[in-house]
């Protein structure tokens, strides 16, 4: 039977031998959100690409909306199951489409259902999850045991900084454009000028793989080049190496150009060769089929209501500065910096997402809903699958704590020392009040004071919300929040 391919299913694993292959191109996705303008360049680049690899093997359909263009194709289909609440219902509407199991994961559905059961009342720990497919898999595994002795090496990786500009490591891979990108930018021109679709962020070179080719070589690249140091600065950020020592993967990974145990075999490997210390190795793995298949799972598991979790019950709407990426009007370093990286190429590693934009946006009560939208519009690896439990969940701790333990809540002294971004800032992190106020240290503050009701019943933040009674200037510092609220800061 004929396999249709959703747009991020497009690597070789989903498909099988010769079959024929369904590619859709829906217009209609790009009118419903305000993408950023190089990831909507990626995913059109990506599908194109397959099409033309493919070539007579594929029906290639490029219309409005995918039931439009299902209806022309005159025989059934069949798919893996897609990775949304959304494309799934389209799909088991219709008739002439079979769904079947997923791919692209390292834990099958089957596999996750099990171990929850196995977890009775237990909290569903990545820790142990991550420990579980590492044994059933035999990945890192010295027979029994861990490889090394131990299954976390969190405590030699994440270091501060070095005092450098940038990393000593090499560059990250990049990719080269061709004809197919210059369709794709032509047409994008195009129907911004004359159809009313509109982007946000800068247009520019195409720096993520394509092709299942150009993220193979990406891969290689990083795993011989960057990944002996990727645990060691993993949390770490210099104003000026917005790639640190990080694999830029995820992107290819979520178009499903990669397989995710691939990249898990390969850095292992490297592990194994003496090419990579375990710490790094671990790291990274962790990151793949620990955090990346936790994600995943967990999007399935607490079910579509979740994106409407709000247990902190913040309301405030994503400011126009934050939609339009304009880091021209922010003064703050780390956000203007971080802002600036963003609108450049759709991207910025984990601690900017989480411990500059995101927890700006808790400080404030920013909308959790909303500002998953603002992500999933914002980043060229953004998917409704992958946003959802690391924005709702993770970073604005809407879901009550269902996912992370505490708020990943902080102020400047966090980014000072583990950034240098402080040193030129306008702002001083050590000061709560007046006009050198660091947004982020007097937003910590008025975001445990607001919170300090809802948050009592957490023993992790007894010491945190005990610090706070100690401030003399708490009610001066939660005013002065109030009045700067979600301008730019
Ligand atoms: C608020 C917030 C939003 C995020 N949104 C996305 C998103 O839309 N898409 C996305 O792929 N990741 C997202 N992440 C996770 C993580 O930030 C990115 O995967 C990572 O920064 C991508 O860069 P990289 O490929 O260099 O990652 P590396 O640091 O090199 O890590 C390797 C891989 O691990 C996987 N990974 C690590 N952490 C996670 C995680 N929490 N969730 C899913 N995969 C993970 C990714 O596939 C990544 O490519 C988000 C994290 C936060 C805190
Ligand atoms: S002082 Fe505050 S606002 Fe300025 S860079 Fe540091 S944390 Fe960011």
């Amino acid at each position: 039977m004929r396999r249709w391919v959703f747009a991020d299913q497009l690597g070789p694993h989903f498909v099988d031998g010769n079959q024929p292959v369904l590619l859709i191109e829906s217009r209609a996705v790009f009118r419903r959100r305000r993408f950023h303008r190089q990831k909507a360049h990626l995913v059109l680049s990506a599908l194109r690409h397959r099409a033309r690899e493919l070539g007579e093997r594929a029906i290639f359909l490029q219309g409005e909306t995918y039931a439009a263009a299902l209806d022309t194709v005159g025989e059934p289909v069949e798919v893996c199951a897609p990775t949304s609440f959304a494309a799934r219902r389209l799909v088991e509407r219709r008739p002439d489409v079979t769904m079947l199991p997923e791919r692209g994961f390292v834990t099958s559905a089957a596999d996750f259902a099990r171990w929850v059961t196995g977890r009775g009342r237990r909290r569903l720990l990545l820790e142990d999850f991550y420990r579980d497919a590492r044994r059933r898999l035999g990945v890192l595994m010295d027979g029994d045991e861990p490889a090394g002795g131990a299954w976390n090496y969190d405590h030699d990786n994440r270091e501060p900084p070095p005092r450098t500009d940038r990393l000593p490591v090499p560059e990250p891979w990049r990719a080269h454009e061709d004809d197919v990108d210059a369709e794709v930018r032509a047409d994008l021109d195009r129907w911004e000028r004359d159809d009313g679709i509109t982007f946000v962020g800068a247009d520019g070179p195409r720096w993520a793989p394509a092709t299942a080719d150009e993220a193979a070589a990406a891969l290689r690249h990083f795993v011989a080049t960057r990944l002996a140091t990727f645990g060691r600065w993993e949390d770490a950020m210099l104003a000026g190496d917005p790639f640190m020592s990080h694999s830029l993967l995820s992107p290819a990974l979520n178009l499903g150009l990669l397989n995710p145990l691939e990249c898990v075999r390969a850095a292992e490997a490297a592990y194994r060769e003496g090419h990579a210390p375990l710490a790094s190795v671990e790291g990274f793995v962790r990151q793949i089929m620990g955090w990346r298949d936790y994600v995943w799972h967990l999007y399935w598991h607490f079910g579509p209501d979740y994106r409407h979790a709000n247990a902190l019950d913040a309301h405030a709407p994503v400011p126009d500065w934050l939609w339009g990426l304009d880091a021209d009007a922010v003064t703050a370093r780390c956000l203007r910096g971080v802002l600036a990286d963003l609108r450049a190429r759709g991207w910025v590693h984990h601690i900017p997402r989480l411990m500059v934009l995101g927890n700006w946006a808790l400080q404030r009560g920013v909308d959790p809903a909303e500002l998953t939208a603002w992500f999933h519009a914002s980043f060229v690896d953004g998917y409704d699958w992958v946003m959802l439990p690391n924005v709702v969940g993770m970073s604005q701790h809407a879901d009550g704590g269902r996912m992370a333990t505490k708020p990943y809540a902080a102020g400047g002294a966090y980014v000072d020392r583990m950034s240098d971004y402080c040193g030129e800032c306008a702002y001083d992190p050590k000061v709560r009040v007046g006009p050198h106020a660091c947004p982020f240290t007097a937003g910590y503050w008025a975001f445990l004071a607001r919170n300090a009701e809802r948050l009592r019943g957490n023993h992790r933040m007894r010491q945190p919300l005990a610090g706070m009674t100690r401030l003399r200037d708490l009610d001066a510092v939660v005013a002065q929040e109030e009045r700067r609220g979600t301008a730019p800061p």
